[in-house]
C-alpha cells in the first residue's frame, strides 16, 4: 500500500489522504478547508486527483473538517461508496445538508449585493449533491472487519470523539495501515475511551492537541457549577455558544448529573438550534454506542435529553421569543464560535447587560466573534451596529472532544511494536512537538505529513 496525503498535513482542517492498495484507489476523508476566506476559497479547486479514478472513500467522524467536500467529489463524478460507521452516516446526512444550505444561502447573500459586471456566486453544492452523495453511503457497524475489493478489507474502531466517530484498519498485501481519524479523551462522557488497534505497519495519526495537555475535565465541571450559581444570584441569562454535535450533548450530561447540586429546575434550558435538535434524536437512537456510566446516567431521572425544562426550539419566532426573557435562561446555540447563527441574535440582547454570563467551552478561532470576547474585547459589532460588552465572558478550557498529548502518547504506545507513524491534522506547532516526544520516549521518528508527500505502508 501507499498513502498519498493532501488535506490535513500542516493544518487542522481539510482531512483527506489517499492509499493505492494493487489497482485500487481508496479516499480516506474528504473534508471541508476551514478558517479565512481566503483559505476556503482553496475548496472550489480542482481535487488533486482523478476523481474517475477513485474507487471507494471510506469516512472516519461525521464533523465537516472531515466530509465536508464529499458533496461535491459527488457533484464532480464520484459515483463509488461511501463506507462510515452507522451513526456517523445518521449524522452525516444532518450536516452536509445543513453545509449545502449555508453554501446555497451564502451565495444568494453575495448575489443581492454583486456590482454589475461582476460574475454570479453559486454554491460550492446544493441539497441536491447531498442527495446524490447520500444514496452512496454504505453503513458499517464498529469490529466488522469487511471486503472492500478482492485482498482489501476495512475495519472500524471507537475513536471516543463524536457519536460513530472511527479510527480506520486498512488491510492490503498482508499489510495494515491504521487512520486515527480524531481521538477522543480517555474519561470524557457519554461515549467510549479510544480503541487501540492491535497492529498496525503505518499509523497516521492527528496531533490537534499534539503539544499540549487539557485541564482536569472534574475541575472545569466544578467551574460551570460556579457559573450558574453567580449568574443566577446575579439575576441574569447564561448564554452558550455550541457547535451541534458533541458538546451540546455533553452540557446536557452535566445538567442531568449536577441537577440537584446545581439547582438546575429553577432555570429554563434552551437548546435552540433545529440542528442540535436532530444530532440529539440521532445519539438517542445509538444508546449502544454510550459507556456502561453514560447508560445508567440516561435510565435514571432526569434524562438528560428530557430534563423537564428543556426546551428545543425550532421556529424562528420561538427563538425570538427567548430575547424577552431577561433572566434565569440558559440558551445554548450555534454556532460555537459565535461568528454566525441564532447565538449572535442572543448575544445581541444580553451582551450590554452586566448579569449576562456567556460562556465559551469550545476551542474560538482566530476572526471569529467568539475569539474577540475571549480576548477582552470591550466593544463588538452585531448586525451592524456597535455594542459594549457588560456581560461576564468565561472561557471553560477542559471540554475537548480531542485527547491531548499524554493521552496521544498513551495510544500510540499501546500499539505493538511501535510501528513509524506519519502525523496528520495538527498545526506544525503541535505536531512537532508531539515528535519531539514521539522520538524521545519510543526511538521512532515520526513524519510530519505535508501535501503531496507519499509513504509506502
Ligand atoms: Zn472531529
Amino acid at each position: 500500500m501507499k498513502v498519498n496525503f493532501f488535506g490535513a498535513a500542516g493544518m487542522v482542517t481539510g482531512s483527506m489522504h489517499l492509499v493505492e492498495a494493487g489497482d485500487k484507489r481508496i479516499l480516506l476523508d474528504c473534508g471541508m478547508i476551514q478558517g479565512g476566506a481566503d483559505e476556503e476559497a482553496r475548496n472550489a479547486e480542482p481535487f488533486p486527483f482523478d476523481v474517475a479514478g477513485i474507487d471507494a472513500l471510506v469516512v472516519s467522524h461525521a464533523h465537516i473538517d472531515h466530509t465536508g467536500r464529499l458533496p461535491l467529489l459527488a457533484a464532480r463524478g464520484y459515483r463509488g461508496p461511501i463506507y462510515t460507521q452507522q451513526a456517523t452516516a445518521e449524522l452525516l446526512e444532518v450536516m452536509l445538508f445543513d453545509s449545502a444550505s449555508l453554501q446555497e444561502s451564502d451565495a444568494k447573500r453575495s448575489n443581492r449585493k454583486r456590482a454589475r459586471g461582476e460574475p454570479e456566486a453559486v454554491p460550492l453544492y446544493t441539497r441536491e449533491d447531498v442527495q446524490k452523495t447520500m444514496a452512496l453511503v454504505r453503513p458499517l457497524p464498529y469490529h466488522e472487519r469487511t471486503p472492500l475489493f478482492p485482498g482489501i478489507e476495512v475495519n472500524l474502531r471507537d475513536a471516543g470523539h463524536i457519536l460513530g466517530s472511527a479510527i480506520v484498519e486498512l488491510f492490503a498485501d498482508g499489510r495494515t495501515l491504521v487512520f486515527s481519524g480524531d481521538l477522543g479523551p480517555k474519561g470524557a462522557p457519554i461515549l467510549r475511551d479510544p480503541e487501540t488497534p492491535p497492529a498496525a505497519d503505518l499509523v497516521l495519526m492527528e496531533s490537534t492537541y499534539g503539544n499540549r495537555n487539557h485541564k482536569d475535565r472534574a475541575d472545569t465541571v466544578r467551574e460551570l457549577g460556579g457559573i450558574l450559581d453567580d449568574a443566577w444570584n446575579g439575576k441574569g441569562n447564561i448564554l452558550i455558544p455550541a457547535f451541534a454535535v458533541g458538546r451540546t450533548q455533553e452540557l446536557l450530561y452535566w445538567f442531568a448529573r449536577f441537577w440537584d447540586e446545581w439547582k438546575l429546575s429553577r432555570w429554563r434550558i434552551f437548546i435552540d438550534s433545529p440542528m442540535a435538535a436532530k444530532v440529539i434524536r440521532i445519539y438517542d437512537r445509538h444508546h449502544e454506542l454510550f459507556d456502561d456510566d453514560a447508560r445508567a446516567v440516561w435510565k435514571g431521572t432526569p434524562n438528560p435529553f428530557r430534563l423537564p425544562n428543556l426546551h428545543a426550539t425550532e421556529s424562528v419566532d420561538e427563538s425570538m421569543a427567548i430575547n424577552q426573557i431577561r433572566n434565569g435562561a440558559i440558551v445554548i446555540a450555534g454556532n460555537g464560535m459565535a461568528s454566525g447563527g441564532r447565538i449572535v441574535h442572543h448575544l445581541r440582547h444580553n451582551i450590554g447587560r452586566r448579569e449576562a454570563h456567556i460562556v465559551f467551552v469550545g476551542y474560538q478561532a482566530e476572526g471569529t466573534l467568539g475569539r474577540r470576547l475571549v480576548n477582552g474585547a470591550q466593544w463588538v459589532r452585531l448586525f451592524g451596529e456597535d455594542h459594549r460588552v457588560a456581560a461576564q465572558c468565561h472561557t471553560i478550557g477542559g471540554l475537548s472532544a480531542h485527547t491531548d498529548q499524554a493521552g496521544l502518547l498513551e495510544w500510540y504506545s499501546g500499539i505493538p511494536r511501535h510501528p513509524p507513524v506519519a502525523l496528520v491534522h495538527g498545526e506544525d506547532i503541535a505536531r512537532e512537538a508531539l515528535a519531539g516526544e514521539i522520538r524521545e520516549r519510543f526511538g521512532v521518528v515520526a513524519d510530519l505529513a505535508r501535501p503531496g508527500m507519499t509513504r509506502e505502508v
